[in-house]
């Protein structure tokens, strides 16, 4: 017997037909045996209206009563989900954050989770009932309803999975699995049957949207196995194998390379012939971190005749207010101008069998050289490799690579 947390994404409870049939898959852990807690987001779509609707009546509305809003897709998912359950003899009870209770920060829109209690859930588990719990949201210090930012219900079912101390967080998705790189892109990429921690953190924050980046973050704090997989199962109803993401010594057979990511979010900035002196990346940095912009790769130029070029990238979106944190700049930091170009995208490769492997950047570099593809921007971590090259070569750097590194599926 094991104690599963089962997580259904808003694709998974689009409609009744939906929530019936993940009734069904509960139901069938349930019957071999599990304790089974179940965490819902809102029906896909939902969540987008709610924030339309508030969006709609004040472009600057009050934080809270948007959590009040948006918090409710969960709320009837999560009932809905009991009465399905019920239907079938499956005995079960919804749950609101603040009921069990899921404490958050007062960060309304984005709260982070600071403590779940989970003895009440525990002692329903052991009764045998199903605690279904509304995803993406929790209570904050002034006893209001919080949401856990866009995509928080992974983290919530993470969250519980360590609070109930259960055995596997299952996530059931519209995708079946983590794979080593977008399939829409290349065809031939494989599912993943395990991944590290680590690098499912860096496929997922590079552009791999398959589990919100901070789900990740606490899954390997908490060192909770999570397993992505389908909600759609085969015709007797079982599930198809997933991907497990777990700690890097329950993989064996290590790859090099577990993935290759991409991201087409990103924009570049030159401050050009900013003077070479000490003091001048605080500058430019700390204003743009004080402005809320996180700045992603940097390359300082060589100095020639006192001054050098400071190359960045980030967020497309942040780019507007970058360009302004900037030009109030010019005085104090004495640049010549500012380049800004939106058409770049950036190419990670990402695995921990780097740390003991050589050659994986000189392969990278060969390939793209291969396909006549220009460099921009390079940066390193102990387990990833990043370029930053034109937009229009995403898919062919992509597909060389995914090949170059023997990722291609048989
Ligand atoms: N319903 C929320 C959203 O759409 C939370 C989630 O689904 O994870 O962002
Ligand atoms: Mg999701």
């Amino acid at each position: 017997m094991s104690r599963i947390v089962m997580k259904f994404g808003g694709t998974s409870v689009a409609d009744l037909d939906r929530i019936r049939s993940v009734a069904n898959r509960v139901k069938r852990e349930v019957d071999a045996g599990h304790e089974v807690a179940v965490v819902v987001s809102a029906m896909a779509g939902t969540t987008n209206q709610l924030v339309a609707w508030c969006q709609a009546l004040s472009p600057l509305h009050d934080a809270r009563e948007y959590d009040a809003v948006v918090a409710t897709g969960e709320q009837v998912t999560s009932g809905l989900m009991a009465i399905a359950l019920q239907e079938i003899g499956v005995d079960a009870r919804s749950w609101q954050g603040w009921q069990i209770p899921l404490r958050t920060d007062g960060a309304h829109g984005r709260a982070r989770i600071e403590g779940v209690d989970g003895d009440l859930l525990i002692a329903r588990m052991q009764q045998g009932q199903v605690p279904v719990v509304a995803g993406f949201q929790g209570v904050g210090p002034d006893n209001r309803t919080t949401t856990l930012g866009r995509g928080g219900s992974d983290t919530s079912a993470v969250a519980l999975a360590a609070a109930v101390k259960a055995d596997r967080c299952d996530i059931y998705t519209d995708v079946d699995g983590v794979y080593t790189t977008d399939p829409r892109i290349v065809p031939r990429a494989r599912k993943l049957a395990r991944i590290a921690y680590e690098e499912m953190l860096e496929l997922a924050s590079v552009g791999a949207k398959v589990l919100q980046t901070r789900s990740v973050e606490l899954a390997m704090k908490e060192r909770v196995r999570v397993q992505v997989l389908s909600s759609f199962a085969d015709a007797s109803g079982d599930a198809l194998p997933g991907s497990l993401v777990v700690d890097e010594d329950e993989i064996v057979e290590k790859e090099i390379v577990a993935g290759i990511a991409y991201s087409r979010d990103e924009a570049k900035v030159t401050v050009r012939h900013v003077p070479d002196r000490p003091g001048i990346a605080a500058g430019i940095f700390g204003p743009l971190s004080e402005a809320g912009i996180n700045v992603d790769m940097i390359v300082q130029n060589v100095s020639a005749e006192g001054s050098t070029d400071m190359t960045f990238t980030l967020s497309r979106t942040d780019l507007p207010r970058a360009q302004a944190v900037l030009a109030d700049l010019k005085p104090s930091l004495g640049y010549s101008e500012i380049l800004a170009d939106q058409n770049v995208a950036k190419i990670s490769v990402v695995g921990v069998g780097m740390r003991s492997h050589a050659g994986v950047a000189a392969t990278m570099f060969r390939t793209l050289s291969e396909k006549s593809i220009n460099i921009q921007v390079i940066s390193t971590s102990e387990i990833k490799v990043s370029v930053l090259i034109g937009a229009d070569y995403t898919e062919l750097a992509v597909r060389a690579l995914h090949s170059a590194y023997g990722l291609d599926a048989n």
